[in-house]
């Protein structure tokens, strides 16, 4: 039995697939087949070439790239070493982009020194076409296997389809990583942080994963089996308890109204929020349909989406947040520059705003698609005041292109913010004049506000639900939301920590925003408790 940190609870019983690390690092391998690997290379550059149509917009760098690709020495070079030391593509392409620059390094010229940068651009998104394919692992994934992995990338966890992979466990990760997230709004159990683990399991191994203890069973004895294969039933029989509360209303048992929504990150789970009596959407992760695409979605492509979400929900909430790319969520074709501090760097509303383009193609879907239901707007990351406005007059002048092009918008739609940065949560009075609603991403604000970063599992004991400073924000940022008149929510994992309930409630959350598989659970608890007597325990 190996120990870890529980991220999703259930228990699932089925044959480990082990996720070798080396899939995904830059390794020399012999291939067998020379002509194939190149035929794979060909394909890459093909690939990125159509990307680069796609994704890059700044003509210059277009440009630049595209020579890059279309240069017979450079792309002859990777091609003649794949066929003469037959080796694989990408340590082709990374060990002729490294003598490259080190010879640029060498010349002392401006221009040529420029190029460095587009040339590890370049390399970056080939090497990422070529990874990518092997992120596809699930087409080789049997039927109710367990994944095990020494880290598993949000896009990886995107590809697990509820059918084929009972549940996950990896040795590295925190509890609000977004691939435990993405695991939890599949309604699979999730344990991280479990040491040892790929030395200890193999593919094909018996599995007992139990996500509510946090362990993991390899081979485990018929008697154990029979434990848990009880354990199975009893579960099943409290989620079917649950569904008496799905046509319920969310009161506390003196008549305060509350809301429990549904966080989701593609049309699959909405239809999940649905099924379990959620009353809106809390938020919309859209990062996960830029991620399922192998280029930018247009307009038009996430119009349709936004819009059949929207459909689905009539006049109840849907909170879209705009693009949160960065910190752990990466797109394979779009190279970002290597940070040393991605979670601290160009991420979310930051991106978005050095990438208007990208960002106004987001706001004009989701203006043209805000007349088919209540559609709510939300940006991720907001720091400051001046951030705040700078999306806002984006917005702005989306509306504007569309009424020129006499498309219809929602003209009373609310837009608001997330408050997951500890400076906007000490600002939160002066922000809240200017939005319609706050939502609290608690999982960045424990991260930024306790320095934790929190897809470490060795620090993951400082990244405490029950910390007081972060409680204190929370506090603070409800307080400001309600003097100003403007509702606040809650879309970060604390909204459906169970113990915290009373204690969210007692400070006047209006809303919680949970993965689909935790609503009933939450609405039950709400409806067992009193408002009064969860105001009194707020003493800090
Ligand atoms: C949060 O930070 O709490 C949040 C809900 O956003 P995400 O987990 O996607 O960063
Ligand atoms: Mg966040």
């Amino acid at each position: 039995m190996l120990i870890g940190s529980k991220v999703s609870s259930g228990i699932a019983i089925g044959k480990a697939f082990v996720i070798k690390e080396e899939e995904f690092n830059i390794i020399k391998i012999v291939v067998k087949d020379e002509l194939k690997e190149l035929e794979r290379f060909n394909e890459a550059v093909q690939k990125g070439m159509k990307e680069l149509h796609k994704v890059e917009k700044n003509k210059d760098i277009f440009e630049s790239h595209l020579m890059i690709l279309e240069d017979p020495e450079f792309v002859g070079s990777i091609r003649e070493k794949i066929l003469d030391e037959k080796v694989n593509s990408e340590y082709a392409v990374q060990t002729v982009i490294d003598k490259l620059i080190k010879i640029f390094k060498e010349i002392e010229d401006e221009y040529i020194k420029e190029r460095i940068s587009d040339i590890k651009d370049v390399g970056s998104r080939i090497l990422s076409i070529l990874k990518g394919e092997s992120e596809n692992f699930i087409n080789v994934v049997e039927k109710d296997s367990i994944i095990i992995g020494k880290d598993i990338t949000p896009s990886q966890t995107a590809q697990m389809k509820r059918k084929k992979v009972l549940g996950f466990a990896t040795e590295i990760g925190g509890v609000t990583s977004h691939s435990a997230i993405i695991g939890r709004n599949l309604g699979i159990p999730v344990v991280v942080g479990i040491k040892n683990l790929l030395n200890e399991v193999n593919t094909g191994d018996l599995i007992i994963l139990d996500g509510n203890k946090g362990i993991i069973i390899i081979n485990p004895d018929e008697e154990t089996l029979e434990v848990y294969r009880k354990e199975i039933n009893k579960i099943q029989e409290e989620k079917n308890e649950l569904l008496n509360y799905k046509n319920l209303t969310t009161f506390t048992l003196d008549l305060k109204r509350l809301q429990v929504n549904g966080s989701i990150g593609n049309l699959k789970e909405a239809e999940d929020v649905n099924k379990n009596g959620g009353e809106g959407i809390g938020l919309f992760r859209t990062e996960f349909l830029y991620m399922e695409n192998d280029g930018l979605p247009s307009e038009e492509e996430q119009f349709n989406k936004y819009k059949e979400v929207l459909k689905k929900f009539k006049d109840k909430p849907v909170v879209i947040r705009t693009l949160d790319i960065g910190g752990d969520k990466k797109l394979s074709y779009l190279p970002m520059e290597e940070e040393l501090n991605p979670f601290l760097g160009l991420r979310a509303i930051r991106l978005c705003l050095n990438r208007k383009d990208i960002f106004k193609t987001q706001l004009r879907a989701l203006l043209r698609a805000s007349i088919y239901g209540n559609l709510q707007i939300m940006f991720p990351m907001i720091c400051n005041l001046n951030e705040l406005r700078k999306a806002k007059k984006l917005l702005d002048e989306c509306k504007v292109e569309l009424e020129e092009d006499n498309i219809k918008y929602n003209k009373n739609l609310l837009v608001g913010i997330m408050i997951e940065v500890p400076s906007a949560a000490i600002i939160s009075d002066i922000l809240a004049k200017e939005v319609d609603f706050f939502s609290i991403g608690t999982n960045d604000l424990m991260q930024y506000t306790l320095a934790v970063d929190r897809t470490n599992e060795k620090i993951s004991y400082l990244y405490d639900f029950n910390d007081l400073a972060v409680l204190r924000l929370i506090k603070l940022v409800i307080e400001n939301a309600h003097k100003a008149g403007i509702p606040v929510g809650m879309c970060g994992e604390m909204a459906s920590r169970e113990e915290l309930i009373p204690l969210l409630i007692g400070m006047g959350l209006d809303e919680f925003s949970v993965s689909p598989s935790s609503i009933l659970k939450i609405r039950k608890i709400i409806r067992s408790l009193n408002y009064i007597k969860c105001k009194r325990m707020v003493v800090f």
